[in-house]
């Protein structure tokens, strides 16, 4: 079965959507710990990260920091996190978090109640900052 991130790529689930190539696809958290939360996803369903072949962690790795650079142009923030944990969601995906401090990258902190126009403006802030 499909994971609810394959969804995601094939429109089947709606999502607001960051970046895309023939490859990767990138999209805002549902639940962000910051303002600009993104996930950055392989489209191929390979649950463990480390599991994906080189060539295609790289590139994810690549496409990250593509993203990355656009988030923080677009969001005020000290640094871009990044995560990996995967325990929620069998399909391998990069967290980018703008952060401040250590704290913000805290995955028990209690997550953001944005609103669907907020979520859309931060979609689209992001995504005009991508060269
Ligand atoms: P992890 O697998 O890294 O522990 O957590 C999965 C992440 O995916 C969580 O941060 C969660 O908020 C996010 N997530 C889970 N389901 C959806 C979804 O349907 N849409 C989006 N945009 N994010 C999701």
């Amino acid at each position: 079965m499909a994971t609810i991130f394959t969804k995601i790529v094939n429109g089947e689930i709606p999502c607001y959507k960051i970046a895309e190539d023939d490859r990767f696809f990138a999209f805002l958290d549902i639940n962000p710990m910051t303002k600009g939360h993104t996930l950055v996803i392989p489209k191929t369903e390979k649950d463990y990260i480390f599991d994906l072949d080189e060539a295609t962690y790289s590139a994810l790795m690549l496409f990250a920091k593509k993203v990355a650079h656009a988030i923080e142009k677009a969001i005020p923030c000290k640094r871009i996190g990044v995560a990996v944990i995967g325990l929620e969601v069998p399909h391998a995906h990069v967290h980018l978090i703008p952060i401040n401090q250590e704290s913000d990258m805290n995955f028990k902190n209690p997550k953001l109640k944005l609103s669907v126009e907020e979520m859309n403006e931060i979609a689209e802030h992001i995504r005009q900052k991508i060269g």
